[in-house]
């Protein structure tokens, strides 16, 4: 009676056979892959638009015709991405989107960044989303991201990815002297504008020289990059991990990586698009920029960016985008967290995912009483229950954390508020926005399998 009565057992490798394993480890490290290049939203582009035109994808321009099993992109100022497989159906019948984020809390250089103190040169740095401060001191670090020159031309800028590289770090203060910082909240014990990266320590030759490092360094940059103090203006230069993903465990069953928020899910959303054969409706991937700071901004979910593309594809195979959307589901493929035994009670109890429980799904995120969230319909989580449980996915229900005590928030609100059913499913994450992010390569798969079922529909 009880197995008819009470939900299933948690742990899915209880429920999946040895070839489904296989299928679990093979998918598993072609993320890894994946991951390993796509540290950036920049690069997650441009590796996903490699990967799409191989697979036979073309940048779509407007004016061009769209017929069903037609395989196009649009590329968002190289930041955010929308991929798409023509369906049978006309689009005012509705698509199946999947939405993830492909931008990542890390360190973004400030536009004067460099500066010399003490006899060592030092780059400032500005924070980008929400990070705990304390995780990303004394961890090696590499630098990516483009520098603009003053004719317009564009330099890429790799510091510490291949091995052998050089790398970056922020000092953290010895424990030997730490007893007045020890005092302070953990939340404020590194200061943002403390947050100053060592990037070199030799003085150029000139003895009348005072600031002879910072020019060092500037000598160096310029000997790589062509690139001079002032260009950093017109800059992005992001300071992420300078970790490879990882097996963790024995068992080789989690994978440890910076970045796995949102690429988990991104990546997920890819294979399933590349692998979809013509779909009865339009299946559309969203990647897109800026989550981890709101949504905002012309590459984030909110920009109408988003709409004129969406309009293109309707104006092309003669259908309404307002009926579209109208008609449309969304799955907002983000990340949630996964229960640590370490802080049970930050946790919500058996409301909370599990490793290895599954894709996880989130009727609701946001803060305190559901603010900021975009709660989904019972008769959506009605029909995700049923395509789950048709194409063989395991799944979990999902709540970030306590009640009160945080929270967090997805893409899902923004295509809610545009007319779009949308529930959030994704992996859960142990140590979700630290520098090495776990998560389960069982739950990795089902979560393409998820997408896989929603764009199949
Ligand atoms: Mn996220
Ligand atoms: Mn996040």
């Amino acid at each position: 009676m009880k197995e008819n009565l009470e939900l299933a057992p948690r742990n899915g490798y209880r429920k999946i056979s040895e070839e489904e394993t296989g299928a679990v480890n093979s998918y598993a490290s072609r993320y890894m892959d994946f991951l390993k290049n796509s540290r950036t939203e920049r690069t997650t582009v441009a590796n996903t638009i490699a990967l799409l035109e191989k697979n036979g994808f073309t940048e779509y321009k407007k004016g061009m015709a769209l017929n069903p099993g037609d395989r196009i992109y649009f590329n968002n100022r190289r930041r955010s991405l929308i991929a798409s497989v023509i369906g049978e159906a006309p689009l005012d019948e509705g698509i199946n989107i999947v939405a993830s984020h492909v931008d990542s809390p890390r360190l973004d250089l400030r536009p004067n960044p460099l500066v010399q103190e003490s006899g060592l040169a030092l780059i400032r740095t500005h924070y980008y989303g929400w990070l705990r401060k304390y995780q990303w001191v004394s961890l090696p670090l590499m630098m990516t991201g483009v520098v603009y020159l003053e004719d317009g031309s564009r330099v890429d800028v790799s510091i510490g990815s291949e091995p052998g590289d050089p790398v970056l770090v922020v000092p953290d203060l010895l424990p030997h002297i730490s007893q007045d910082q020890n005092k302070i909240p953990l939340s404020e014990a590194h200061k943002g504008d403390k947050m100053n990266i060592l990037i070199a320590s030799i003085p150029v030759p000139d003895a009348e020289e005072t600031k002879a490092v910072k020019l060092q360094a500037l000598r160096l940059l310029n000997e790589k990059y062509g690139i001079t103090e002032t260009d950093f203006a017109s800059a992005e230069l992001e300071i992420v991990p300078a970790l490879d993903p990882r097996d963790v465990g024995l068992d080789r069953s989690l994978i440890g990586a910076y970045g796995q928020d949102d690429r988990v899910c991104a990546y997920a959303g890819l294979e399933a698009l590349i692998n979809l054969k013509t779909p009865k409706r339009t299946a559309v991937l969203l990647f897109a920029d800026k989550e981890e700071v709101g949504n905002n901004g012309v590459s984030g979910a909110r920009s109408m960016a988003f709409d004129y593309y969406i309009g293109l594809m309707c104006k092309a195979t003669g259908s309404d985008r307002e009926e579209c959307y109208h008609n449309s589901f969304c799955l907002s493929g983000d990340v949630t967290s996964a229960f640590d035994p370490n802080y049970p009670d930050a946790f919500a109890g058996e409301n909370t995912a599990f490793a290895n429980g599954g894709i996880a799904v989130c009727k609701y995120t946001g803060f305190g009483g559901k603010e900021q969230a975009s709660d989904a319909h019972a008769e959506l989580l009605s029909y995700a229950r049923g395509l789950f449980k048709k194409h063989g996915v395991i799944w979990q229900t999902a709540e970030m954390g306590r009640i009160d005590l945080g929270g967090g928030g997805t893409v899902a609100l923004e295509f809610a508020n545009r007319g779009i059913d949308t529930l959030d499913a994704g992996v859960a994450v142990l140590g979700m926005h630290s520098p090495f992010e776990v998560v389960s390569k069982l739950d990795c798969y089902m979560t393409f399998k998820a997408y896989q079922a929603v764009f199949e529909e």
